[in-house]
């Protein structure tokens, strides 16, 4: 089989748009030494995101889904000063990866990594944050984005991750964290509160896509 000609894309747009950056790097080797599994999102997502936090000036950023810090440390560059990312993680072993690389990347003063379910650790929250990224269990999407929607206030922005999966949610009899993504993007789609729509994307990461929202 021929390798997909949207591989050797994203290899120049990593080397021609993201460059080399050690803190990035580090984040996903001491993740794969540690036996975390490589579901970061790819660096041109990354710095999607922290591009995304500074188009839209965010200050206060609410990640559901640490893994090993990579998404929180762009997300945190995207962020002036004084801005801060507060991310869920559930596994207390994950977000000791991440405080490491998190403080590696010098910008440990801007992240807080919150240990727990996060449904648990959304509760004690107060808003509003204005830029939510949720990318944890699939499960819990409709829960996440509904208590995102009670953090939140006109103009915040809310991205979700992994909205195609290489299209499993298609299949009628699709049940588990297909049928999740399926309802993620039906409640998107028909929330009053929120204007969404989704972009497919084909990388190392598979063929996938985000969602991504604004409050109304
Ligand atoms: N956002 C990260 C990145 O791009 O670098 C990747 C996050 S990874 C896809 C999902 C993470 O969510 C895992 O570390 C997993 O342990 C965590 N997770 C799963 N269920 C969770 C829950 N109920 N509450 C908080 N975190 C959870």
């Amino acid at each position: 089989l021929s390798r997909p000609e949207w591989l050797e894309v994203e290899e120049f747009l990593n080397r021609t748009l993201i460059k080399a950056d050690p803190a990035l790097d580090a984040a996903i080797s001491t993740a794969q030494a540690a036996g975390m599994p490589a579901i970061e999102v790819a660096p041109t997502a990354g710095k999607f995101l922290m591009l995304l936090a500074r188009i839209s000036g965010a200050r206060r950023v609410l990640e559901i889904g640490t893994l090993a810090g990579y998404s929180s440390i762009w997300l945190a560059r995207g962020l002036p000063e004084d801005g801060t990312v507060i991310s869920c993680e559930f596994l207390p072993e994950h977000a000791a990866v991440a405080r490491k690389n998190i403080d590696n990347a010098g910008v440990g003063n801007k992240v807080e990594v919150r240990v727990g379910a996060a449904l648990d650790t959304l509760v004690n929250l107060q808003g509003p944050f204005d830029l939510v990224f949720i990318d944890a269990d699939k499960g819990n999407n409709v829960n996440y984005l509904k208590r995102a929607l009670e953090l939140s206030r006109p103009g915040t922005v809310i991205v979700v991750d992994n909205v195609v999966w290489e299209g499993a949610f298609l299949a009628p009899e699709a049940e588990g964290d297909a049928l999740a993504i399926r309802q993620t993007l039906e409640f998107l789609g028909n929330s009053e509160s929120l204007e969404a729509t989704a972009v497919q994307t084909a990388s190392s990461k598979g063929w996938d896509g985000f969602a991504v929202a604004v409050v109304k």
